[in-house]
């Protein structure tokens, strides 16, 4: 299978082009003390700063303007831009401020100290299931606030969901909206975008994107919270391509044993091909699994034989026979994943 990257225009749909904040050219030294690095991808680093004159702690995300040779100071604003119109969202990283030195643009950003869910999703330690159902719901309000707005995120996955803080687990904070779009203003969106291993089918076939692909991502997080691996990481990115467009998943292997039959529900109805027939984030919202282990009781999570099929959102009904303490079952293997990623995305 061919994949190329389509090269951004000057004016490519779905970019929004116009900021409030302003681009402050002062020495960022002088108001910012810059202590750990965060992060980096192919384009950005993010390092952990205090603000000097009120000791608040930052994250300082320095996009690098020229890349390849070439000026990306509008893709900058953009992001800059989705993160401005996404202010009201609870779930999506704060902007604070804005600077620009020589070779970057620098946002500080709103610090999560609790890191990416990424760790969550190798650990050896997984999280217990009413964390991960909390975490999702989150996840979804989130994701549900940026779709009423028409923007897609394009790019949820794993090391894009950080945590407000560690211990105890705290709130979801969504960032890097560099591969946002903003929908059905300049004609159809059909860019190739994202990272394989969570790319959604329609973005491999060059079909319409829409609000229905970021849903397919938080499918893939929530197999990766429940199950410790990545569902359709292949040995390469040819075979990674090919196991999301087949959607190759095997929900009756080793690793689903311990999984509970909502969870496995939920996700069934999210990895599914024609993006049509996946549920929108408020549909995801009224799931039952999300709801059953979000309380604070550790009521035992009823498990029904993995045969039994569910209606959409149907309660599968209880079997009594069968109940075991979901939380206090182990997970399948986790295994360490290598990040899958190509050079800025396919
Ligand atoms: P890129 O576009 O290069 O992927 P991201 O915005 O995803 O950049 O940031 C890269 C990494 O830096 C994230 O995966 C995360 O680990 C860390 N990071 C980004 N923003 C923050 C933040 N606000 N607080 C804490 N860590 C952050
Ligand atoms: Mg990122």
């Amino acid at each position: 299978m061919m994949m190329s990257r389509r090269r951004l225009g000057s004016c490519p749909p779905g970019l929004f082009g116009e900021i409030q904040t302003s681009i402050r050219t002062e020495p960022l030294d002088s108001l910012y003390e810059m202590t750990s690095e965060l992060g980096r991808g192919k384009f950005a680093v993010v390092k952990k700063c205090v603000e000097k004159a009120t000791g608040k702690e930052f994250a300082a995300k320095f996009l690098r303007k020229r890349r390849r040779g070439r000026d990306c100071r509008a893709e900058i604003v953009h992001e800059m831009a989705v993160l401005e119109a996404a202010r009201n969202n609870p779930r999506v990283v704060n902007m604070h401020a804005a600077f620009e030195t020589d070779h970057d643009i620098v946002l500080l950003l709103e610090y999560a100290a609790g890191g990416e869910i990424f760790d969550h999703c190798i650990s050896d330690e997984p999280l217990p299931e009413r964390q991960i159902t909390r975490l999702l719901r989150q996840m979804l309000e989130g994701v549900h606030l940026l779709h009423q707005s028409s923007v897609v995120h394009l790019d949820l996955k794993p090391q894009n969901i950080l945590l407000t803080s560690l211990s105890p687990l705290g709130d979801i904070k969504l960032v890097d909206f560099g591969l946002a779009r903003r929908l059905g203003t300049a004609g159809e969106l059909r860019e190739i975008l994202g990272t394989p291993e969570y790319v959604a089918p329609e973005i491999l076939n060059y079909e319409p994107i829409t609000t229905a692909t970021d849903l397919w991502s938080v499918g893939v997080i929530a197999y990766m919270l429940v199950v410790g691996e990545s569902p359709f990481l292949g040995e390469d990115k040819q075979e990674t391509f090919l196991n999301v467009s087949q959607v190759n998943v095997d929900y009756c292997r080793e690793a689903f044993a311990q999984v509970s039959e909502l969870a496995v529900d939920f996700i069934r109805k999210l990895l599914v091909k024609a993006p049509e027939d996946r549920p929108s984030a408020a549909e995801c919202l009224a799931h039952p699994w999300l709801w059953n282990l979000g309380l604070e009781t550790d009521c035992p999570m009823p498990r029904t034989p993995r045969e039994r099929s569910v209606g959409k959102w149907a309660v599968p009904p209880e079997d009594r026979e069968d109940k075991e303490n979901f939380l206090d079952s182990p997970y399948g293997k986790r295994v360490r994943l290598e990040e899958a990623v190509s050079e800025g995305g396919l």
